[in-house]
């Protein structure tokens, strides 16, 4: 059930409404493509947009950060934690990336909470858009059911009405939060749907429905035992020797989560700061450890341990798949490796 309709020009109204104490991160187009970037100028946003190339992680979760400050004094170690606040409001964030940070929030919140990222997160507003088509050739949102958000942003905008060009965008809304709510109520904005615009939502839904691909020969449900029974087979080794174990495909990755921590001090070794920077698990040194002693020195495992996560474990621990199936780790890929073909290889062998 829709809350609202709302038109192109009220959306701006509500960023607008935003911008003084958010910082508004939306799609930008750099050099023919698409990248969440901070908007400066609101007039030229378009919601009508393919895919952006990188998610909107990086604003919630800092590809290098500072976590604490620590210094000796007097033969004492003190420290003050480094916890940043910036309220960001992310305008036109699609279902596959709403879905990949409800993992985040899940993975950094479940066991320990980590304040450094829900900082941030507490403070973020989050306007999503739907996808009424698949935003480009290879994803595979459906089979991953990443194509649909049910939760996790504060406003949804539904495109129900095409119009010709995106300032004559006619959007359905739906609210996600109560903060959602209350800025639409703040400043009166959208109309009361109609029993039409209902009507209007459903054929949407069975158009979305109709225009997604399903390109996995194995249901989302079925790909933890289908790599149950995969774990030995010579399809990794055989795969991985086009694999330059750059980590590409992990940068890329909206729901990749794995960080490293390090120690930076000053000359005087009295003074410094505790940093984490993104790890990414096909790089070769992620899995070693002192001694040295490497568990997966070679790509083949590590291959398989990166669809392995991303398709049963992070799900098994959890509760939320490890992919969206937005493909970016295949179009980031100079050794076009790819996941589809790799589940479907996978289904074919065993
Ligand atoms: S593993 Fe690939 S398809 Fe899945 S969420 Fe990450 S980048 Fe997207
Ligand atoms: S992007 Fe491709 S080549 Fe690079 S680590 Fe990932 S699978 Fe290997």
């Amino acid at each position: 059930m829709l809350d609202r309709i709302i038109t192109h020009a009220e959306v701006l109204r509500i960023v607008a409404d935003l911008a003084p104490e958010h910082r508004i991160v939306g799609p930008v187009l750099r050099g023919g493509q698409y990248f969440y970037e901070i908007l400066t100028d609101l007039s030229g946003l378009d919601l009508t947009f393919s895919y952006c190339v990188y998610g909107p992680r990086a604003f919630l979760f800092p590809p290098t950060e500072t976590l604490f400050q620590f210094s000796r004094q007097n033969g004492r170690f003190e420290s003050t934690l480094s916890i940043e606040r910036v309220p960001t409001a992310f305008v036109g964030v699609h279902p596959c990336d709403i879905n990949a940070i409800r993992l985040l929030d899940r993975v950094f919140s479940k066991d320990h909470r980590d304040e450094h990222y829900l900082s941030r997160r507490e403070c973020a507003f989050i306007i999503g858009v739907d996808c009424a088509k698949e935003c480009t050739v290879g994803v595979f949102c459906a089979d991953m059911h990443g194509n649909v958000a049910k939760d996790g942003f504060d406003l949804m905008l539904f495109p129900l009405e095409q119009g010709s060009g995106p300032n004559d965008m006619r959007y359905g809304l739906v609210f996600g939060s109560k903060r959602g709510e209350v800025r639409l109520q703040k400043g009166s904005i959208g109309a009361i749907p109609k029993a039409a615009d209902e009507r209007a939502m459903e054929e949407y839904q069975r158009r979305k429905e109709a225009a997604f691909p399903h390109r996995l020969k194995t249901r989302l449900e079925e790909l933890p035992s289908l790599l149950n029974r995969s774990y030995d087979s010579l399809l990794w080794e055989a795969t991985a020797r086009r694999c330059y174990s750059c980590g590409s495909c992990n940068m890329a990755c909206p729901t990749c989560y794995c960080f490293n921590i390090f120690d930076e001090t000053d000359m005087t070794l009295t003074r410094g700061e505790r940093k984490r920077e993104w790890d990414g698990c096909q790089l070769e040194k992620f899995a070693e450890v002192a001694g040295p002693h490497n568990f997966r020195p070679k790509a083949a495992s590590r291959l398989r341990h990166r669809i392995f996560r991303k398709a049963k474990w992070v799900k098994d621990q959890s509760g939320i798949a490890g992919c969206v199936g937005c493909a970016r780790c295949d179009r980031a890929c100079t050794a076009k490796i790819n996941s589809v073909e790799i589940y479907n290889q996978l289904a074919e062998e065993i």
